[in-house]
């Protein structure tokens, strides 16, 4: 970040281990939520900008794949140990950014950090397979080897995690890396940038750009980046997926979501109401796992919907430096869009039962806030249920029975997370076997995997074939190679052309 006289500190590239303001005027705002306050600018980067970031990471990578797995191991340790002192350090930037509370920043952060810890363990990850004596005096094996640079595009609503799913997998393997990270709280990635040149990492190897589409559809084009994984809205997703794959790179496009939550009669309805206020108004409501619908299987909706209520009445909302549960949204014009679907939906025919424009707030008037809000009695058609909010809106929807639950979830054409609430095993280990959704979760809200499973959904929240970390990562970011060796022995067999069959 460098000042600029009386304006606001501009947040900078950071290209070949040094920040870089770039050679484009062009910037945007960054605000602080609580205030509504712009503190910052940021730059937004030309092409040139992104082929001088491109360049850099494609010199650095040479050296970088050449180095041993020990050194990369070693300074792997040594980013987690920074990143793990400062992780109080790294969610105090995200609260001022993205406004979420900072016990959910912190949260944020450690779930990186355990990504940072799969990719310590690489040598293990990358050791191949050997098989001696195929044929007569015939070995094979296999290699895995990094693919080049890497393009990350993340969201706003993850600064730091989301991040954290590719970069180390990626650098622990030997690629060298571009984050794009959202305009909207872009200085995580710098920080992280400079814990990354503590650890001993070689200028070049981790790069940010900032930017928007600009820089965005350069990353997909450029002949040197190699692949791209990218996490966003559906439409963006649909977008990167389909042009990076035109210039031939290897995608994963992660995209948006809408989480159903099914209550079976027989479900513990306290637990059930804590699950659905958690995971629908933390982070108010801007994660792509959050709870935006919860399908209550008749008897239990009324029951469960003033349960709801109930704990909505007691949450506090402010500013996100001091202990409320829930702060503002990330910016002014994504809170009044989010605001607009109560009206729509009071317009459709659903019940509110609790309008987040009443909800008292401690804070600055002129922050961003929309208090948490409960629509009854949403159906499929309403826009409420169709489009990705991606607010503290909570809607439910009646069924009458666990089929029609089902069906609901498996048409809905988002797949990212689902939940069922229900005490009888049969129909939980049912509802995992049928249900269409990239992850599950029993009696928990928001199946969030641990960093050795992998993180993905199915359908319109994913295009493209690996999910994010775990094995998947792995794979993602290295190519297969198998090699068929024989060392020269007296008894060769001389010329034959026959296609080679083991003997
Ligand atoms: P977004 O799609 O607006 O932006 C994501 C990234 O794409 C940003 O870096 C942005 O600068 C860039 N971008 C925006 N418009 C673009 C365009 N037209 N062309 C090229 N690049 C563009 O998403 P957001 O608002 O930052 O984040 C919220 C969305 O992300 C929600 O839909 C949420 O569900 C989704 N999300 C999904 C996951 C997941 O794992 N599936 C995780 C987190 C967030």
């Amino acid at each position: 970040m460098t000042p600029t006289g009386d304006a606001p500190p501009l947040v900078t590239h950071w290209i070949d281990g040094k920040p870089d303001e770039g050679r484009s005027s062009r910037r945007g705002d960054v605000f602080d939520p609580a205030t509504g306050r712009v503190t910052k600018h940021v730059t937004f980067a030309s092409v040139e900008d992104v082929d001088h970031a491109v360049g850099a990471a494609r010199t650095a990578f040479g050296a970088w794949r050449a180095t041993s797995l020990t050194e990369r191991t070693k300074v792997l340790f040594a980013f987690r140990e920074l990143l793990h002192r400062g992780v109080e350090e790294l969610a105090e930037i995200i609260t001022a950014e993205h406004g979420k509370v900072r016990g959910d920043a912190a949260g944020e952060v450690a779930r990186g950090l355990e990504v940072v810890e799969f990719a310590c363990g690489m040598p293990h990850l990358l050791k191949g397979s050997f098989s001696e004596g195929v044929s007569s005096r015939l070995d094979v094996y296999s290699l895995r080897q990094p693919i080049g640079v890497a393009a990350i595009v993340s969201p706003f609503n993850f600064p730091a995690m989301v991040p954290c799913w590719f970069f180390p997998i990626a650098i622990a393997a030997g690629n060298a890396v571009i984050l794009k990270p959202s305009e909207k709280d872009p200085s995580a990635a710098n920080w992280i940038a400079q814990r990354w040149q503590e650890a001993g990492l070689p200028a070049g190897v981790f790069n940010v750009v900032h930017g928007d589409k600009v820089a965005v559809d350069r990353l997909l084009e450029h002949p040197d980046v190699n692949a791209v994984s990218f996490v966003g809205s559906t439409p963006v997703a649909r977008h990167v997926y389909e042009t990076a794959t035109r210039f031939g790179k290897r995608v994963q496009a992660l995209g948006g979501a809408k989480n159903h939550m099914v209550v079976l009669p027989d479900a513990d309805l306290d637990l059930a109401a804590d699950s659905a206020v958690n995971a629908g108004f933390g982070s108010a409501g801007e994660r792509c796992m959050a709870i935006s619908v919860v399908v209550a299987v008749e008897p239990v909706a009324d029951e469960l919907v003033a349960k709801i209520a109930e704990r909505m009445s007691r949450l506090t909302v402010g500013d996100g430096r001091a202990a409320y549960d829930m702060g503002p949204l990330v910016t002014g014009a994504h809170r009044d869009k989010v605001a607009s679907y109560l009206d729509a939906g009071v317009k459709s025919g659903a019940t509110l039962v609790v309008d987040g424009r009443e909800h008292p707030v401690k804070g600055d008037a002129a922050g961003f806030w929309l208090g948490p809000t409960l629509f009854d009695d949403v159906t499929p058609q309403m826009e409420i249920y169709t489009d990705e909010i991606f607010g503290p809106v909570l809607s439910v929807i009646r069924v009458d029975s666990y089929d029609h639950a089902l069906a609901l979830v498996n048409t809905n054409p988002y797949g990212n997370g689902t939940a069922i609430f229900t005490n009888d095993g049969g129909a939980a280990r049912r509802f995992q076997n049928e249900v269409e959704i990239g992850m599950v979760g029993i009696n928990v809200p928001i199946p969030v995997p641990v960093a050795y499973y992998s993180f993905g959904g199915w359908k319109s929240s994913l295009f493209g074939d690996t999910h994010a970390h775990g094995v998947d990562g792995v794979h993602f970011f290295t190519r297969t190679k198998v090699v068929t060796s024989r060392w020269l022995d007296p008894s060769h067999g001389g010329v034959n052309l026959g296609f080679p069959r083991n003997t």
